[in-house]
């Protein structure tokens, strides 16, 4: 398998783990698969090296999620305030997963910023900021989870996991790889894959648990959102926009929008999707592109935000009735690449 990561950083990893006991794992706002997994995974891996491990993130996994923190190891800020800053506060190592810049951590920032200790980064967005004392990022890799594969079995001594960390690895490659369908056109991917296979991985049960675990609100919402969905034909693109009383219609609930924006993808000629949901005091931003469209680049330069070429995130700042307008003339500014998609 490729070596991504230098002798040098490994042995500077070495020597931050050597001198920690207690390490805290903060993952992004509005956690994913992949956050969940690599840091379910990497707390498994630093109490292995006796380091005490604890995970914190600002809000809630999503229901269909829940299932990766078997052992409750996830501190959620959003619920429990005091052990979460005291989680941050108390840690001598601190490893920052699924993210390359502190503002994607909310109010998590500030109580991160004021600690002095190490910061360690494993993270698979491009460009990652100068706040971190190490960094493993890797850009052109499936997953966060991959990273902490690579890193846990090197660190570890043995590709021999125990079935859930190999789960929770699993899941966070199958979902940033929309289930295998990009992100992953290359062996050592399925190499990792097969290995996980061979820890026990329950590949049928982990599918059903993460797709097939949804509401019957939430896919009427899906249905609701799809009838809305504009297609912008000579842009190549569409979008779908949720206003918070379209989502309180069907009793909305953390994570039930995850996936929507791949849907308009699925037409054919579309190039470029978004969706716009209205939250108290911005309108969340999803995009996603297929093959040379760049929605990095998009969400950075329009939309305060950013993630991968292909698949970004961000946030609008008007209200939400001028939003469709906005979102629009914004498109039009890439009508060259777009009309010619
Ligand atoms: P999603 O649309 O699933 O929320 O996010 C897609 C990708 O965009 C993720 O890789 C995520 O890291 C990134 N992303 C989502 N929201 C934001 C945001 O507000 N700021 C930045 N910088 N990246 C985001
Ligand atoms: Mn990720």
């Amino acid at each position: 398998m490729k070596n991504l990561f230098t002798k040098k950083q490994y042995d500077n990893l070495n020597r931050y783990l050597q001198s920690a006991k207690n390490a805290t794992v903060i993952i992004h706002t509005n956690p994913d698969g992949d956050a969940a997994g690599a840091s379910v995974a990497l707390a498994y891996i630093l109490e292995k090296l006796n380091i005490n491990s604890k995970i914190v993130v600002s809000n809630d996994l999503p229901g269909f999620l829940r299932w990766i923190d078997a052992n409750n190891k996830i501190i959620v800020y959003a619920k429990n305030k005091h052990e979460a800053r005291s989680a941050i506060k108390t840690a001598d190592l601190i490893f920052c997963l699924d993210f390359n810049s502190l503002s994607r951590v909310d109010i998590l920032e500030n109580i991160i910023r004021e600690t002095t200790v190490p910061r360690i980064l494993i993270d698979h967005h491009i460009d990652p900021d100068d706040d971190f004392d190490l960094k493993f990022s890797y850009y052109p890799v499936s997953s966060t989870s991959e990273l902490v594969y690579r890193i846990g079995i090197k660190l570890l001594g043995t590709k021999k996991l125990p079935k859930n960390i190999a789960e929770a690895l699993f899941c966070g490659m199958m979902t940033d790889s929309g289930a295998f369908s990009h992100s992953s056109s290359y062996p050592d991917f399925f190499k990792i894959i097969a290995n996980l296979l061979d820890c026990g991985v329950e590949k049928d049960k982990i599918t059903h648990l993460v797709y097939d675990n949804f509401t019957e609100n939430r896919m009427k919402l899906l249905g609701y959102a799809l009838s809305k969905m504009v297609v912008l034909h000579k842009y190549h693109a569409a979008y779908i926009t949720l206003s918070r009383d379209d989502l309180k219609k069907f009793n909305f609930q953390a994570g039930d929008t995850e996936g929507f924006v791949n849907y308009p993808l699925s037409i054919k000629g579309i190039v470029l999707s978004l969706l716009l949901v209205e939250k108290d005091d911005h309108i969340k931003m999803s995009i996603r592109s297929q093959g040379n469209f760049d929605v990095n680049e998009m969400a950075h330069k329009h939309f305060h935000g950013g993630g991968h070429f292909n698949a970004a995130g961000g946030k609008m700042l008007c209200k939400y009735e001028y939003c469709e307008t906005e979102l629009e003339q914004i498109i039009k500014n890439y009508e060259k690449e777009l009309c010619n998609a």
